[in-house]
């Protein structure tokens, strides 16, 4: 079993709390790897490495650092197979879609790594004869990042190959939940040719860690994706010190049917919506809301596809649904089951946890589906699992106000055959993401993605967007007239 310290500086070193944890494989409750519990002391070692290597690295051309994270990506790529089977053991999507997580952070860092030759800045004429303005993207220094378990390649390597083609130095908290996809993912880096003290990573609880992150007075960024509620934490703190902070957190996915929406592609839209990654994507649709006249046919077909799922190993390419990331996931998404029984939604299927072989060491819930009243604490926080909500409405305005009416605005959907009705769905939903006949999953990494209302702080990662939490604009004033020129003053 391997053994792994924290990364400071280019090294694995171990941490002085003598505390280690184990990473575990959900489906199987099998031990992968032990990790170090990191201290406060730690997180301060990291920022001393990441402060001494950013004079350096901020000047490091910015195309080179492009190579780095290509040969990183392409790294991945060879290894995409064992990448994609360790996101399966340690947190438990299905094999298809561990391959696809690895994908993602490929996507990702190729793309990114084009910023490399463009960091574009804007040049304009002066009010004054013989001056001209233009305007630099800087980095802003050492940064913290600290990512979920729910996608632990694809998440940190959003953030990374942002931070790191920016110029910016790291210290990285993962998930405790999925630190050997993270070790792994810093090792690549390190193998790709980046230099020591660049990326340098703590793991450990998040009390501890991930608060040392926060309140570090040499930190001057922190990128966090996460829940709600760690995201006020964070914000609150992290804004007393007046730093930058990027906050990606939950979401309340709905999916509209209208009328006159093709039934069969909804239908397959929302069972991957909801049912991919066991319901434990940010981006999961948990509400279904259809306009009453294609109600009971889409019910009908949608109960029949989801009773023929097939529940089980996570690594088997004929399982659709693996088990939920852990026994606290599995404990919630169970609560929040009973919730919905005892609010009185009708409980149309599932709900249960599996139990005998071979799903007695594992975390395995059955695909779950209430027929529920907009309203319900079911339908209106975030499960986080393989649970969906579906509401009747009469009309476009019913569905829109329904599909607004909760805290979160990350993702939304909407299946409809009317041009119109879809037009005036991207104008009105409010969330961050909006599909039009495709499920509320499925972003592509060059596109802006992120929420509105509490699903974050406004924030957008992926995209022309990405490089924007991880750099300072300087505006640069040169003038070539030989003179003292004074803006404003007139004389
Ligand atoms: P979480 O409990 O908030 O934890 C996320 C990360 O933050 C972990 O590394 C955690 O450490 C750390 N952490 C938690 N509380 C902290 C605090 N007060 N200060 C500093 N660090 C803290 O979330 P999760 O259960 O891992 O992930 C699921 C959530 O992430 C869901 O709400 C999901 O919607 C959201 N998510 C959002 C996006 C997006 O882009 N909008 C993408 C993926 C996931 P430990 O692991 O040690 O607890």
């Amino acid at each position: 079993m391997k053994n792994y310290g924290l990364f400071i500086n280019g090294e694995w070193i171990q941490s002085k709390s003598g505390k280690t944890f184990e990473t575990k494989n959900p489906a199987d409750g099998q031990t992968l790897a032990v990790f170090q519990e990191g201290t406060q002391e730690d997180v301060g070692k990291a920022v001393d490495a990441a402060e001494r290597t950013f004079p350096r690295w901020r000047k490091f051309p910015p195309p080179k650092r492009g190579e780095i994270l290509l040969k990183a990506a392409a790294i991945m790529r060879e290894r995409k197979e064992e990448l994609g089977k360790m996101v399966t053991q340690e947190m438990g999507k299905v094999i298809a879609e561990g391959k696809g997580d690895v994908q993602e952070a490929i996507d990702f860092l190729e793309y990114i790594s084009g910023e490399g030759r463009r960091l574009l800045g804007e040049t304009t004429p002066s009010e004054l004869p013989n001056k001209l303005y233009l305007t630099l993207k800087q980095p802003i220094g050492v940064v913290g990042c600290i990512t979920p378990w729910n996608f632990p390649l694809a998440v940190p390597c959003w953030k990374l190959g942002a931070a790191l083609i920016t110029g910016n130095t790291i210290v990285f908290k993962p998930a405790t939940l999925t630190p050997l996809c993270a070790a792994t993912l810093v090792e690549i880096f390190h193998q790709a040719g980046l230099p020591a003290g660049v990326l340098n990573m703590v793991t450990g609880p998040a009390e501890v860690v991930g608060e040392a992150i926060v309140q570090h007075p040499n930190i001057r960024a922190v990128s966090f994706t996460g829940s709600v509620a760690a995201g006020k934490d964070i914000y609150a703190k992290a804004s007393r010190m007046l730093k930058r902070v990027g906050l990606e957190l939950g979401g309340k996915n709905p999916q509209i049917v209208m009328d006159d929406a093709r039934i069969d592609l909804a239908v397959e839209g929302v069972l991957f919506g909801v049912f991919g990654t066991a319901g434990q994507r940010c981006t999961a649709t948990s509400r279904l809301i259809v306009q009453e006249k294609v109600y009971d046919e889409l019910l009908k077909n949608l109960l029949a596809r989801t009773k023929a799922l097939k529940v089980g190993d996570p690594l088997d390419s004929a399982v659709d649904v693996g088990p939920v990331a852990s026994a606290e996931q599995e404990t919630k998404i169970l609560k929040y089951i009973q919730i919905g029984i005892e609010e009185g939604a009708e409980r149309i299927c599932g709900g249960n946890k599996l139990k005998g072989s071979p799903y007695d060491k594992g975390f395995f819930i059955t695909p779950t589906i209430f027929g529920a009243q907009h309203g319900m604490r079911i339908t209106r926080e975030e499960i986080f699992g393989p649970v969906l909500s579906v509401m009747k409405v009469r009309d476009y305005e019913e569905a829109v106000k329904v599909a607004n009416d909760v805290e979160y605005g990350l993702s939304s959907s909407i299946y409809t055959g009317s041009v119109n009705t879809a037009f005036r769905a991207m104008q009105d939903l409010e969330a961050g993401v909006t599909y039009i006949n495709a499920p509320t999953i499925g972003a592509e990494v060059h596109l802006p993605f992120g929420g509105v209302k509490n699903t974050g702080n406004g924030a957008r990662e992926a995209g022309t967007e990405a490089i924007h939490e991880f750099t300072e604009i300087k505006s640069v004033f040169i003038d070539f007239s030989g003179k003292l020129q004074k803006a404003q003053i007139v004389e």
